[in-house]
């Protein structure tokens, strides 16, 4: 870094101190820093507003910081965590989350062709990632493993939103964007698509370069890799498995109408094979909706000098400021980091495969309630490999006989009440899946008893085994435990 740069560089980013180059693109460089103030380390992107403007690229750039700033304000842990941008007369900076083990590209180049398991695994983190954008309503649209990074514990973080757009109901795009290789054919065409089905189109690439080594779609010249793309001609590897064999051909499909959904990709076996609980669940958008403001963090950010009332209403407004900055900093480092709580899911994920049909795991994730406080979530699996349906049903019996409130949330989903020092009879209570809410909803002396709410959510792990997921919402843990003894004895009897 010359004087001059640094020069500017301690100017506008004073809170920053300024580290080696992690990257270099077009108009940006990507540096690592670390943030003074808290001393993490986060990595910058710095786009240079002359570069930009020479390429005629302002639009592209002005599209890249709204939709930045969406993702601001959002939090998965397969997606790079944004904290803030900072504009300055010569450059836009904006400040990410720094993962160490660089692009899953230089991964496949070293490994040459990734495990089955290792790959799905990274496909189910990314998938997860881009099921939050179009959720969001952003399609990224340069999906290439230069875009995907690596964290510590080699999970997947969604980076480089440099050519996403923002998807309107009935809009559709016509901007080409992406590397050539990865680009979908209704791209290449100049058709016009929605989105959401060119970011399929590069995960089936990406999927595909995982498990073989190589591109699906390759040429040296220009003209025969794009006819190669519209003509959708490739060759799957005889090493591939049938699952394999099968989700990667729907993904790659030339007519945009008839390639598979990332919804339906969710529901393919191959995909749900060894898939995560926290992705089953699909509960990480309500991770972000459920942040409330930590009072350790606050706490923190307040030693070090910032205003208490003011950090807390920046908070709440979604401001970003200094304090708000070294606040999610230090949260993400901390409370959330998402390696603890991959860790843990893997961990158990893996646990899960090994051990026999009935057996039970406890896993406490680390998560906030409702008042803001840090909290241990307990959750209690229970594995059956009956159909789902009788599980269901001999649920709802146990439920009944322990004298517990449900209310049906969805067909697998439920909502209990348990008013532990409280026995009454229930009466004509029918056991049967569309039930609503038993007797206890209407019970007068509810209010003044301690009470346990719980969820129980059935969901699949492999083709043949459903977990049963017992999470605590409210109440005593003592008396939740408890709870899920009965449960346990009365389910497994
Ligand atoms: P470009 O638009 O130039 O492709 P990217 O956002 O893709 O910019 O970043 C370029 C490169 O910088 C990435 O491919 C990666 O190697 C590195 N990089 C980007 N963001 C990070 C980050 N948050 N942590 C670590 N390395 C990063
Ligand atoms: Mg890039």
């Amino acid at each position: 870094m010359d004087g001059q740069t640094k020069r500017r560089y301690d100017a506008y980013l004073k809170n920053y101190s300024i580290g080696k180059v992690l990257g270099i693109g077009s108009f940006s460089k990507v540096r690592v820093a670390v943030h003074t103030i808290t001393g993490q380390k986060v990595a910058i992107k710095i786009l240079n507003r002359k570069k930009i403007k020479n390429l005629g690229m302002e639009e592209t750039v002005k599209r890249e910081m709204k939709i930045l700033r969406i993702f601001m304000h959002l939090w998965h842990p397969h997606i790079i965590r944004l904290y803030e941008i900072i504009e300055t007369p010569s450059e836009i900076c904006v400040v990410m989350e720094y993962v160490k083990n660089g692009e899953l590209f230089d991964y496949i180049v070293e490994k040459g062709r990734v495990d089955e398991n290792q790959a799905r695994r990274f496909f189910q983190q990314i998938i997860s990632g881009v099921e939050c954008c179009h959720k969001n309503m952003v399609s990224h649209r340069d999906l290439k493993p230069e875009n995907l990074l690596l964290d510590l514990k080699y999970n997947v973080k969604l980076a480089d939103f440099g050519l996403s757009n923002i998807m309107r109901d009935g809009h559709f795009l016509r901007t080409s964007c992406g590397s050539p290789n990865y680009a979908a054919p209704e791209v290449i065409a100049n058709k016009l698509y929605a989105g959401p089905e060119v970011d399929v189109w590069g995960c089936g690439i990406i999927l595909y370069a995982l498990l073989c080594g190589f591109l699906p779609f390759d040429d040296e010249n220009i003209s025969n890799l794009y006819k190669k793309i519209k003509g959708g001609i490739y060759t799957l590897p005889n090493h591939l498995s049938v699952g394999a064999k099968d989700i990667i051909p729907r993904m790659l499909i030339v007519d945009p109408m008839k390639r598979i959904s990332i919804s339906e990709i969710c529901r393919h076996p191959w995909f749900r094979a060894f898939l995560p609980r926290y992705l089953a669940l699909s509960q990480i958008d309500s991770i972000h909706k459920i942040r409330k403001i930590d009072k350790d963090c606050l706490l923190e950010v307040v030693n070090m000098g910032f205003h208490r009332d003011q950090l807390v209403e920046s908070l709440m407004n979604k401001m970003q400021n200094q304090g708000t900055v070294a606040y999610y900093l230090l949260l993400d480092n901390r409370c959330h980091s998402p390696g603890a709580y991959l860790e843990a899911e893997f961990t158990e994920t893996k646990k899960q495969h090994g051990a026999s049909v009935s057996s039970t795991s406890h896993m406490p994730t680390r998560y906030m309630d409702q008042q803001g406080v840090g909290v241990i979530k307990y959750s209690l699996g229970l594995k059956f490999r009956a159909f789902p349906r009788d599980i269901i049903m001999k649920v709802l019996k146990v439920l009944q006989d322990l004298n517990i409130g449900w209310k049906k949330i969805g067909d697998y989903n439920m909502k209990c009440r348990w008013f532990p020092f409280h026995q009454r009879t229930l009466i004509n209570v029918n056991v049967n899946i569309g039930t609503e809410m038993n007797a206890v909803e209407n019970d007068p002396h509810a209010k003044s008893s301690p009470v346990v709410k719980f969820e129980l959510q059935l969901y699949k792990t492999t083709d043949e085994r459903y977990l049963l997921d017992i999470q605590k919402l409210t109440g005593p843990h003592v008396l939740f435990l408890d709870l899920c003894a009965d449960l346990i004895t009365k389910l497994h009897p």
